[in-house]
């Protein structure tokens, strides 16, 4: 293995899941829903596949998926033309690979917000680009926010792009207006690319509202907007994902992507269209109950002795395990299957200034209830 793909050789979902069913644990730690999607998308989808619709899709994606993106990017009052600015990818993941492949390159540096998404970091190694990292700073009301101060001074010559998620990812932090438009500033004033990742786009809580980077002055014409079907409709296995842009930066992103999958999950494609056209009412039905989840799970985490953090959008919680007696939330998320008989994630292996965030455990709370319920059980023995 080339040196600079040397930290990526195993993901912590994938050893957390692992070690969760060697102990039959309840797993919170991967972030994914134990509930289908609409029944309307998954019968679309049978059909397709029953209807002989099992062969290559076109490059850039099924026109009436990429017309239903376009349709669904209006709610922000965004026009993108289906022929020219949509590419549909192999999920979120792939559209943030390729578009660090096709728009960075040895030399260039990556700012990324810790802690960030596991595969933002591989993602800038492939690239062969450096990451530069800036973290977030605890506002009076104990809300996170971005570091703008360390966001100014991470900019450089070299910079050429931001990659930044919203709704956050461990977190839960939904960026204010404030906060986004002075990243939108910054971007044009130094002529940066932003890259956005908006899986989470339909997941906030509490009247929190999305905005997309893409949307503020300046930001239209330099920045990827990439979001998936995965988390909107309870189809993570799907990986059907989709870069909105320019046509000038999609066809750098196609030049990548279309030579690391091709084209992907062709008969999903028309369920998802299905889906985006007409299921937006049920995913306003999953936001509420995923409110209703993180209610009930960060109640039973406090209950069982946790300092639960606030937590605004997404499937996650994230919770300080001090209070228990605790110094390391990574030492104790390895044994905790074992232990208590349930999975989370320490906050730590997201970011590269660990000690900052040993005593973080992100908890997902996108579970059946009863699901919930017995993990909290099991924690409230924890100690
Ligand atoms: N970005 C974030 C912030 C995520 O949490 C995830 C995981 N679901 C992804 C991207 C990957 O999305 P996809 O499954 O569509 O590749
Ligand atoms: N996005 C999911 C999470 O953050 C997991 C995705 C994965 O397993 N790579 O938990």
């Amino acid at each position: 293995l080339v040196p600079r793909l040397r930290p990526f050789t195993s993901t912590v979902f994938a050893e957390m899941t692992a070690l969760a069913v060697r102990h039959d644990a309840v797993n919170l730690g991967q972030g994914f829903p134990d509930t289908d999607g609409p029944a309307g998308m998954l019968e679309t989808a049978k059909n397709s596949l029953f209807g002989g619709d099992n062969q290559y899709p076109p490059g850039p994606g099924r026109p009436e998926l990429r017309a239903a993106i376009s349709r669904h990017r209006q709610r922000y009052g965004a026009s993108y033309d289906p022929d020219t600015e949509i590419l549909v990818t192999a999920g979120a993941t792939e559209a943030i690979a390729a578009s660090l492949i096709a728009l960075t390159e040895a030399g260039d540096e990556v700012i990324v917000v810790e802690p960030y998404y596991d595969s933002y970091a591989a993602a800038v190694a492939m690239a062969g680009a450096q990451r530069r990292v800036i973290g977030l700073v605890e506002t009076d009301s104990g809300q996170l926010e971005l570091d703008l101060d360390a966001l100014r001074e991470a900019i450089t010559p070299k910079t050429r792009a931001v990659l930044l998620n919203s709704p956050h990812n461990p977190t839960g932090t939904v960026f204010s207006r404030a906060q986004l438009a002075e990243v939108a500033r910054l971007c044009v004033e130094h002529d940066l690319i932003a890259v956005t990742d908006e899986v989470y786009e339909h997941l906030v809580f509490d009247g929190a509202e999305h905005l997309p980077l893409a949307s503020f002055p300046g930001m239209r014409e330099r920045t990827v907007a990439i979001s998936s079907a995965g988390k909107t409709f309870n189809c993570t296995g799907w990986k059907i994902g989709w870069v909105c842009s320019t046509p000038h930066l999609v066809a750098a992103v196609k030049a990548a992507k279309q030579f690391i999958t091709f084209v992907s999950g062709g008969p999903l494609q028309p369920a998802v269209a299905y889906a985006l056209d007409n299921e937006l009412e049920w995913v306003e039905n999953l936001r509420v109950s995923l409110q209703e989840k993180r209610d009930r799970l960060s109640a039973g985490l406090a209950d069982a002795g946790f300092a639960v953090r606030p937590s605004a959008g997404t499937y996650f919680v994230t919770a300080d395990v001090r209070p228990l007696g605790f110094a390391d939330a990574a030492e104790l998320a390895w044994t905790l299957p074992e232990r208590a008989g349930v999975a989370a994630v320490p906050v730590k292996v997201f970011t590269d200034h660990p000690d900052e965030w040993k005593h973080l455990l992100r908890f997902a709370f996108c579970k059946r209830n009863e699901v919930i319920d017995e993990a909290v059980e099991r924690l409230r023995k924890l100690v």
